[in-house]
């Protein structure tokens, strides 16, 4: 029988737990064994346990983000020292893998799955049963005997509602996801490039489905997967407020007065021309949260219609007023570094995070990676200035600012680094 192997890591884990989900409700493969290893050596154990039960197969899947492939290059290396078997073949999928994947295969995978996962996992697993060949597998890219890259299109993409949005069998869960693809194009965003330009809800029955069934498991509270939390239901850029109020009201029903509802804060976030009256009105009526996640990203309107952004610095102002006039702190993500940002444009910036946090807001800061497979994929990594990290820093040391930006410097210059 094949055997799965997740190499399980934070990052990856939701993604990870749908393709579990997949696996679990496709009557051929959902008695598929499937091991969550986490780290170098819980990967080397599960698949010598594996091959040690007689597996016909072991299928070590790697969910790959751009930040994180280095160091998964790196695990991998070290998996294949250990382990030298044919019967083991390494798959990386996701965001990076999809968007690069002559280099994710150069870099030691056997295999690329190009595109979402659900139903390409399914297809994998019987093809591995069937003893076919991997390779013809639609989405698969490989390298072939004369070191081409051959792929076979991209897998398809997928209706929500077919899929669970987590493995229950496995007790792996994590937040529903109610929309997947995004109507915007924000240029250093891989989202739209990855799954789409534009939205596929989750239907409300199926997400009151998924969500009786976590109140039947035990769970509290519930969180919501999407790019944008106000378009759920709309096509289009005006969003839907009739639609949002009927997933929330449904959700509440199901939860009841005690459960906690998480809307428009991690993992989701409000755009800021969505934020009006009406739509804060609807949140306290049916939310839990106090705090808000606005997409803001840069005080220059140079730099957001440069991005792409589709709104300009003025409305993201207007909008962390009116949050904190209807009760909510609005915690509100910059992206430093974007590419072609002057120093005007950086003084933009730090004066509008300097009014937003006057007012009661935090900001979730960032810096600009030149992300695979978005179009400022060639860009130069973001890079803070010392007068610009020094007034960061200032503002961290207040508990005003916080995130991974510091960090998030370092491996944007690994990736340009890494081209
Ligand atoms: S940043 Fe948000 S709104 Fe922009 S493309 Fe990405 S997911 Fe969509």
């Amino acid at each position: 029988m094949v055997n799965v192997v997740w190499a399980y890591r934070r990052t990856g884990k939701f993604a990870l737990h749908t393709l579990t989900g997949a696996l679990e409700t496709d009557a051929r493969t959902a008695a598929v064994p499937i091991t969550f290893a986490n780290g170098v050596d819980a990967v080397v154990t599960a698949v010598q346990q594996a091959l040690a039960r007689g597996a016909a197969r072991v299928l070590v899947g790697w969910s790959c983000y751009s930040p994180d492939f280095g160091l998964m290059t790196a695990e991998l290396r070290q998996v294949r020292e250990q382990v030298v078997d044919a019967r083991v073949v390494h798959v990386a999928g996701g965001v990076h893998a999809s968007a690069e994947p002559e280099a994710t295969l150069r870099a030691g995978w056997d295999l690329v799955a190009i595109g979402e996962g659900e139903r390409l996992v399914r297809d994998l697993v019987r093809c591995l049963d069937d003893g076919g060949d991997l390779r013809s597998v639609p989405g698969i890219a490989s390298l072939g005997s004369d070191g081409h890259l051959r792929r076979r299109g991209r897998a398809e993409r997928i209706v929500l509602d077919d899929f669970p949005p987590f493995g229950p069998a496995h007790d792996r869960f994590g937040p529903i996801e109610i929309t997947r693809g995004c109507i915007y194009a924000c240029r250093f965003c891989q989202t739209p490039y990855f799954a789409g330009a534009a939205f596929r809800h989750r239907s409300v029955a199926n997400v009151r489905h998924w969500v009786r069934y976590l109140v039947g498991r035990g769970f509290r509270d519930f969180r919501f997967l999407t790019p944008t939390s106000l378009s759920y239901g709309s096509n289009g850029p005006a969003p839907d407020l009739g639609a949002v109020e009927a997933l929330l009201a449904g959700v509440r029903e199901e939860i009841g007065p005690s459960r906690r509802l998480w809307f428009g804060t991690f993992p989701s976030e409000l755009r800021p021309e969505h934020v009006d009256a009406a739509s804060l009105q609807l949140l306290r009526r049916w939310v839990s949260n106090k705090t808000v996640i606005l997409g803001g990203q840069s005080g220059s309107d140079r730099v957001l219609a440069a991005s792409a952004r589709g709104h300009d610095s003025a409305t993201i102002e207007r909008a962390a007023a009116l949050a904190i006039e209807h009760g909510f702190v609005p915690h509100v993500d910059f992206l430093f570094g974007l590419p072609g940002e002057e120093a005007t444009d950086v003084e933009a910036t730090l004066g509008l995070m300097d009014r937003l946090v006057a007012r009661g807001a935090k900001v979730h800061g960032h810096t600009f990676m030149p992300l695979p497979g978005t179009p400022l994929r060639k860009a130069a990594p973001g890079v803070l200035g010392p007068e610009q990290r020094r007034r960061l820093r200032h503002l961290a040391s207040k508990g005003q600012l916080y995130g991974q930006w510091e960090q998030q410097e370092r491996v944007a210059k690994g990736l340009a680094d890494g081209r």
